[in-house]
C-alpha cells in the first residue's frame, strides 16, 4: 500500500511539497482557499490584479501534477501526533479525522489583509482582492508604512501603474530592506525615486491598535518618532506583524513565538513523521525555507522517512534574496544574497520564464485557464 502524506496548507510551499511527493505517496492536500492564492507580489495583487493572478491565484485542478492527490476545501483545527490524524472542518461544514504517515504543516503566517488564514470561496478571494484594487485605485494621495520587501514592492508597483497618485513610503530605520544586503537598498532607492515614490526613513508609525493595520485605513498616520502626522486617502500597513496560524497545533510543537519548532531535517521535534516548511517553520531568524526552495529537500526527506533512511539536513540563507520590485515590463530583477541584481529579460518572462522554468520546470505542468 502507499504511504498517506497530508500536506497542512497549500500556499506557496505545501503546494510544491505536494507535487514532488504525489508520484510517490496518496497526497490529501488541506487548504482553507480552493485555489493557491500566494501572499508574493502584493504590490502587483494591489495595482494590477489581473496580471498578478495570471500566475499567484491559481485554480488547484490545473496543476497536471495534483490530478493524483485529494484536494479538501476546509480549515484544519486539531492534530494527534500519537494517532497521527488531523481534524479538518471541510467548507460544507462537516468534521473529519485525516490519518498520516508523514505529515507536512505549512500553514504560513498571517500579514495584513492580504495573507489570511480563514476558509474563503473562489468568490470571496476575488471580492477582497478587487475591494482592496478599488479602494487604492480611487485614492489621490497613499501612505505605504513598512520598511520591508513587500511595502518596497507595495510602493513601487502603486506609482508606476498610477503615476498622478502621490505615493509615500514611510520607515523607521535609515534605510529600508534591512534584512537584505546592503547593496540591494542602494539599488532599489533609486528606482523608487525615479517612479516618483517620497522616501521618508526614521519614521515609525503608530500602530493601530488590535487588529488596525490588518485593513487599508484613512486616519492620518502618527509617529512615535515625533513627526507631524502623514494624511493621504487611503494607507497600505506592511509593517511585518507577522502570527503564526498554529493556533490548530498543540502547544509542545511550538516555539515561544507560537512557530513550529524543528530540526535541521525540518522534522518538527517530539512528533515523529510530522515535518514543518515554509514561514510557519522555525528553521532560523529569517524562516527561510520558502524562499530557498526547500521544498525539495522536504520531499526527500518524507521518502527517506518512510523508506527508513537517513533524512538530510538544510542550510538557511543569511540574508534574505530574490525579487523585490517584481515582474516589470523591462524584466524582473532578482538580487542575490550578496546583495548582486541581475536582470531577467522582459521578453523572456512570457516565452521562456513563465511557461518553461516556472509552470513546467517548478509545477510540473500547469493548464491553461478555462474560459
Ligand atoms: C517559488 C517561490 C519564490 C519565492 N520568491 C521570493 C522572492 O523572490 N522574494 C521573497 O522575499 N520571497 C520569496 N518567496 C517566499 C515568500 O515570500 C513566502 O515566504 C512564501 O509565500 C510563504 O509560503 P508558505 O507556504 O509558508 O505560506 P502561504 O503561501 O501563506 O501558505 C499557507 C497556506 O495555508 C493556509 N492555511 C492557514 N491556516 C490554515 C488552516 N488552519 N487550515 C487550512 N489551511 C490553512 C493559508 O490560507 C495558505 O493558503 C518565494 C517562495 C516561493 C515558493
Amino acid at each position: 500500500m502507499r504511504p498517506r502524506v497530508v500536506i497542512a496548507g497549500l500556499g506557496d510551499t505545501g503546494l510544491l511539497t505536494a507535487i514532488h511527493l504525489s508520484r510517490h505517496a496518496d497526497v490529501v492536500g488541506i487548504s482553507s482557499k480552493p485555489a493557491l492564492v500566494s501572499g508574493q507580489e502584493l504590490g502587483t495583487r494591489l495595482a494590477r490584479p489581473d496580471a498578478w493572478a495570471r500566475n499567484y491565484f491559481v485554480g488547484f485542478d490545473r496543476y497536471r501534477r495534483l490530478d493524483r492527490a485529494r484536494v479538501v476545501h476546509g480549515t484544519l483545527i486539531g492534530l494527534d501526533p500519537v494517532a497521527r490524524t488531523v481534524e479538518v472542518r471541510s467548507a460544507t461544514g462537516t468534521t473529519e479525522q485525516e490519518r498520516y504517515d508523514a505529515l507536512v504543516i505549512s500553514t504560513g503566517v498571517t500579514n495584513g489583509f492580504w495573507r489570511r488564514p480563514e476558509l474563503q470561496s473562489l468568490a470571496e478571494v476575488r471580492a477582497a482582492v478587487g475591494a482592496a484594487h478599488a479602494r487604492l485605485a480611487a485614492a489621490r494621495s497613499i501612505n505605504v508604512v513598512g520598511g520591508g520587501a513587500a511595502a518596497v514592492n507595495t510602493a513601487f508597483n502603486l506609482a508606476t501603474t498610477w503615476p498622478a497618485t502621490e505615493i509615500d513610503l514611510w520607515f523607521p530605520g535609515e534605510h529600508a530592506l534591512p534584512q537584505h544586503h546592503r547593496r540591494v537598498w542602494h539599488q532599489v532607492e533609486s528606482r523608487l525615486r525615479d517612479a516618483g515614490v517620497r522616501i521618508h526613513a526614521g519614521h515609525r508609525a503608530v500602530v493601530p491598535p488590535g487588529s488596525g493595520c490588518d485593513e487599508i485605513t484613512a486616519d492620518p498616520v502618527e509617529w512615535t518618532t515625533g513627526q507631524p502626522a502623514a494624511v493621504a486617502d487611503a494607507t497600505v500597513w506592511a509593517v511585518g506583524r507577522v502570527r503564526p496560524n498554529t493556533g490548530w497545533l498543540p502547544a509542545e510543537v511550538l516555539d515561544e513565538d507560537g512557530f513550529v519548532r524543528v530540526a535541521p531535517d525540518l522534522g518538527v521535534v517530539g512528533a515523529p513523521g510530522v515535518f514543518a516548511i515554509g514561514d510557519v517553520a522555525a528553521t532560523d531568524p529569517l524562516r527561510s525555507t520558502a524562499r530557498n526552495r526547500a521544498d525539495r529537500l522536504l520531499a526527500r526527506n518524507i521518502r527517506a522517512h518512510l523508506d527508513g533512511r537517513p533524512l538530510r539536513d538544510y542550510t538557511p540563507a543569511r540574508r534574505r534574496w530574490g525579487s523585490v520590485l517584481g515582474f516589470q515590463p523591462e524584466g524582473l530583477l532578482v538580487f542575490t544574497p550578496s546583495g548582486r541584481g541581475f536582470r531577467i529579460p522582459g521578453w523572456s518572462i512570457d516565452t521562456i520564464l513563465q511557461p518553461w522554468i516556472v509552470r513546467r520546470g517548478i509545477y510540473g505542468g500547469v493548464r491553461r485557464e478555462r474560459g
